[in-house]
């Protein structure tokens, strides 16, 4: 599925005036697509016009040529924050959108049981969100996100409140489920090394006003390696995004 964002703006009020948040971004994810800037140029705005929680003040948001105008199955969202429901369990929370979406019972603990599987919390399905550490939190957003089988996936900042090593089990663990399914992934972040190794494209975003600074191709094969990681090739392309966030 293909996202287009239209000649998107977004203002909001401030002082009398008009602060512009987004000044007329236009792109187009396919794949995977990872979006890196300085805080406050419109990341985060951007995911949730495409998530559809916010309209934009002019232009559009499609997805396959559709319009969007609200939040959808079609497209799974995971913040920073983790944002489980407190009171259910691991379970609870992976079975919850199935729930809404009518899906038996039975068969509704079947799938949750992959997602989780997949995730590595099989052993925590029963626990509380309370009792979990931020890496499970997140596996858990994860694999509801994932339960509900959304076209794309919209993730902001997601591994951004985990320690390095979490984060890095996390970005192969994503990238393995996408090599399998190949779904259309917007991903912010605020790491360039993130951005690069999972990206088949770094969108590279400017502030005041936020707008697209440079869109920089990932020629990387995957599934990306440790090796990959460390090669030279991929030290070239994260300095040259390392040198369009800091230098811009
Ligand atoms: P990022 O995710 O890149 O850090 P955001 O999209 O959160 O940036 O915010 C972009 C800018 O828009 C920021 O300056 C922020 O303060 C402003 N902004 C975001 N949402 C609102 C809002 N609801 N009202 C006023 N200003 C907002
Ligand atoms: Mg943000």
């Amino acid at each position: 599925m293909k996202i287009s964002f239209q000649q998107v703006s977004q203002s909001f009020p401030l002082q009398g005036g008009t602060f512009t948040a987004l000044d007329r971004v236009s792109l187009d994810i396919e794949e995977f697509v990872t979006v890196v800037g300085p805080s406050g140029c419109g990341k985060s705005t951007l995911m949730n016009i495409a998530a559809g929680l916010v309209s934009p003040t002019s232009g559009r948001v499609a997805v396959d040529g559709e319009e969007v105008h609200g939040p959808g199955p079609d497209r799974g969202v995971i913040f920073q924050q983790y944002a489980l429901f407190p009171w259910l369990t691991v379970r609870g929370n992976v079975e919850f959108g199935l729930r809404l979406a009518g899906m038996p019972r039975a068969r509704r603990r079947e799938v949750a049981e992959h997602y989780i599987d997949l995730v590595g919390l099989s052993d925590f399905a029963d626990a509380l969100p309370k009792t979990l550490s931020g890496g499970m939190k997140q596996r858990c957003a994860i694999a509801r996100a994932y339960a509900v089988d959304p076209k794309i996936l919209l993730m902001d900042e997601p591994f951004g409140a985990l320690d390095a090593l979490t984060r890095v089990q996390l970005q192969d663990q994503l990238l393995r489920t996408w090599s399998s399914d190949r779904r259309t992934v917007m991903f912010i972040t605020h790491d360039v090394d993130e951005a690069v190794y999972l990206a088949r494209r770094v969108v590279v975003m400017a502030a005041r006003p936020g707008r697209i600074q440079q869109v920089i191709e990932v020629d990387l094969p995957y599934p990306r390696t440790e090796e990959i990681r460390l090669s030279p090739e991929f030290a070239a392309i994260r300095n040259q995004v390392w040198h369009a966030v800091y230098h811009q």
